[in-house]
């Protein structure tokens, strides 16, 4: 199989089978999103949804969050994977926000990485699901999937993938495309037990099948139907 018959197969089974996919992080404007997805780095979106109703009841705009100190927010993140520079980093990033856009995410990607705690992954994400940017963020999920897959080669690095991935794909599906690669990672293709035998890109994955499986997943191998994701409610 040919790396472009991979791309064209996959492509296609998301398209017919996952039409439409987006974040799991709640929020309502793009700031929200923003201090969202800077908690969501090493932590899960679950977690991360249970958090910010109080956070963003207490810090409604950045104008509020950008008046807070770290000691002031780390109480509301603190259930949080690394709460103590996450506060220090959406501290600063609220003051930054409000000194110099005008209290208003701005739509370039490099301006974004200027803010406290924003790297590429998290400014690609912004602009994917905020300006639908024709952009491939890749956090652990995609990187992982991506390699297993066999849609990038020898990447050691999410760049390396973001560029490989951004090179094949075509550039209006990669917003659709970077949720279709985390929710597969996340339900389906998962770190430990992917599941192979109930895959619905089986056929055109180069990993299928050569990872660890468990007895019952295997006694499953051609007797299920393809799994669509199940999403959950987080
Ligand atoms: S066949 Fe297995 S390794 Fe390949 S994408 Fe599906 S779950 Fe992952």
């Amino acid at each position: 199989m040919t790396l472009r018959q991979r791309y064209d197969g996959i492509i296609e089974w998301f398209s017919e089978n996952m039409p439409s996919a987006d974040t799991e992080l709640h929020f309502e404007s793009p700031y929200q999103l923003l201090v969202a997805v800077i908690l969501s780095a090493q932590c899960t979106d679950k977690r991360v949804n249970m958090t910010t109703p109080a956070l963003f009841e207490r810090f409604p705009t950045p104008q509020d969050m950008a008046a807070a100190s770290a000691d002031d927010i780390f109480p509301y993140i603190r259930s949080i994977s690394y709460p103590n520079n996450k506060a220090k980093n959406l501290a600063a990033m609220a003051r930054m926000l409000c000194d110099e856009f005008g209290g208003e995410i701005p739509s370039d990607i490099d301006q974004m990485m200027r803010l406290p705690g924003v790297g590429r992954k998290t400014a690609n994400v912004i602009g994917a699901v905020v300006w639908g940017k024709e952009v491939m963020p890749v956090d652990t999920h995609v990187f992982r999937v991506a390699a297993r897959i066999g849609l990038v080669k020898g990447a050691k690095t999410p760049r390396q993938t973001e560029l490989q991935l951004e090179r094949n794909i075509p550039s209006h599906l990669l917003p659709i495309a970077h949720h279709w690669l985390i929710l597969h990672g996340r339900y389906v293709c998962t770190a430990r037990s992917p599941k192979c035998a109930e895959c619905g890109i089986r056929e055109w994955c180069a990993g299928a099948d050569t990872q660890k499986q468990t007895p019952s997943q295997k006694s499953k191998r051609n007797t299920t139907k393809p799994l669509l994701i199940q999403r959950t409610t987080s």
